[in-house]
């Protein structure tokens, strides 16, 4: 066992309990209140997330996603056109 790596994952328990576990908290760490519909539980059911931080990160993800296929296609396209010696 490395005692380091030990010390890391005590802290990230600390990290974690300190937003997730204090059945106390209110608000979110982005200040969205907890409530009933605004709560979402992690697959184990230990943590908790704010719907609306959930929701704002997936459609940041999926944005990123849709930038990075059309940067590709316009590359396959640019591609396709070089082959042709069109451009
Ligand atoms: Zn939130």
């Amino acid at each position: 066992m490395n005692p380091a790596h030990l010390e890391i994952t005590n802290q990230w328990d600390h990290v974690d309990s300190a937003t997730f576990g204090n059945k106390d908290k209110t608000h979110c760490p982005h200040g969205y209140e907890y409530t009933p519909e605004n709560i979402s539980w992690n697959k184990n059911g230990k943590s908790r997330e704010c719907r609306t931080c959930k929701y704002a990160r997936n459609l940041r993800y999926q944005q990123r996603r849709k930038q990075v296929f059309r940067q590709e296609c316009e590359e396959g396209f640019r591609r396709i056109l070089e082959k042709r010696g069109w451009i």
